[in-house]
């Protein structure tokens, strides 16, 4: 009587839990696993955000809100984004945002255009609401989609293009320039939305320019999503929101008012204090990111066997591991493909790394330095005494 729906065919449990699961096993047997898979920053919730979520549930703001959030969360949002109120739609997680957008435009075989290294949701989504993804390869590309290969991309199918800025798992951070001549083949396809996924904006090395502002007379077709999960370490309060024309935030908030209703009161008063309060500790946060991927970068390097640019934001490296193929492990296997690195790295230095298969560009790795300091210190140590043992 449980069969899957057809919509479930080929989405299976992500191939991360089973990396997760396999540090479980060996943490089981009393091994200390390092985890360079883990897709959240380190940093606490501040302080003044946990004191505002208290607050709010002694005060009785604990029955549903509107649907699509508060009016302060909404305006303060949309003071973010230089937006309307009712341009603002709050959901349960950034993930939530993408999906109501998805299921809410989307009809059996339509098209998005999304670039491959992808966050493996992306694919999923798309596949669940009877999409079709159209991944574009940027491995060979600095993990940015070229201008060239989104006109290439495009369909009469064509949707949206989902552009995920800064990149996970890339670390890519588009620049200015670089948006305005994706636009610039937006504007010659006027069929086309575009969704920005802006979820690590906060973590970028260089100042962040959203293609909103880039390019503002798309705003009319656009949809910003973002959240606090990243920015302010809230991945458990499960807050996101989208920005974009009303008439697209309307359909979006149906299909949550049909599934989740409002998102939770009390994380949204929580938002509402990390929107407005005080917000040094982000660029101290962020340049703490960037310290910790110069680290892993020079060490990864040390070891030969990974080809490594430096990320311009996010907190993951997305190296090459071509070098490593071919070679021999101690017990005289082959390593043949960026899995066998992952689960050699897992076996023999007892740290997790996700192979970049798993994010449609084989042949990588992601390597997230959410992690503290000795912790990462010892993980390149354990990485490096691994590499030295291949042959
Ligand atoms: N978008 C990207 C690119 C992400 O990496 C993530 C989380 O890993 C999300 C969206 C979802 O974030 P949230 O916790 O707000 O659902």
């Amino acid at each position: 009587p449980f069969s899957r729906a057809d919509r479930l065919l080929g989405i299976e449990v992500s191939g991360i839990v089973r990396i997760s699961e396999a540090a479980a096993l060996l943490r089981a047997e009393g091994k200390h696993v390092i985890d360079l898979g883990v897709g959240e920053p380190d940093f606490p919730t501040p302080e003044h955000v946990v004191d505002a979520a208290f607050q709010a549930a002694r005060n009785g703001k604990t029955r549903y809100t509107a649907n699509s959030g508060t009016p302060e969360l909404r305006a303060a949002i949309g003071k973010r984004h230089d937006a309307t109120e009712k341009e603002v739609l709050v959901s349960t997680g950034a993930k939530q945002v993408i999906f109501n957008a998805l299921m809410a435009t989307l009809n059996v075989g339509d098209e998005v255009i999304f670039a491959a290294p992808f966050w493996t949701t992306y694919m999923d989504m798309v596949q669940i609401v009877g999409g079709r993804a159209v991944v574009v390869q940027t491995a060979d590309t600095g993990l940015k989609i070229t201008p060239e290969q989104l006109e290439n991309a495009i369909t009469k199918r064509t949707r949206w293009l989902l552009l995920n800025n800064p990149g996970n798992p890339s670390g890519a951070v588009y620049r200015p320039d670089e948006l305005v001549a994706l636009a610039d083949v937006l504007r010659r396809h006027p069929q086309i939305a575009v969704m920005s996924d802006e979820i690590y904006r906060e973590i970028s090395y260089a100042p962040f320019v959203s293609l909103r502002d880039a390019a503002p007379d798309l705003r009319e077709r656009m949809l910003v999503v973002d959240g606090a999960s990243k920015a302010y370490a809230m991945t458990g309060w499960r807050m996101g929101w989208g920005v974009g024309p009303q008439s697209l935030i309307g359909n979006m908030a149906i299909v949550q008012g049909q599934s989740t209703s409002c998102a939770s009161s009390i994380s949204q008063a929580a938002v509402l204090a990390a929107l407005t309060g005080p917000d040094d500790y982000l660029a101290e946060r962020c340049r703490s990111f960037r310290d910790r991927s110069l680290f892993l970068i020079e060490k990864l390097r040390a070891t030969r066997l990974f080809d490594c640019a430096a990320p311009d934001g996010a907190f993951y490296l997305f190296p090459r591991c071509a070098r490593a193929l071919g070679m021999k492990q101690p017990d005289g296997k082959v390593i043949a493909t960026d899995d066998d690195v992952s689960r050699y790295l897992m076996q023999e230095a007892h740290v997790a790394v996700v192979p970049g298969g798993l994010f449609g560009s084989p042949g990588h790795l992601r390597i997230s330095y959410a992690l503290k300091q000795d912790e990462l210190a010892d993980a390149c140590r354990r990485i490096a005494e691994a590499c030295g043992r291949l042959t």
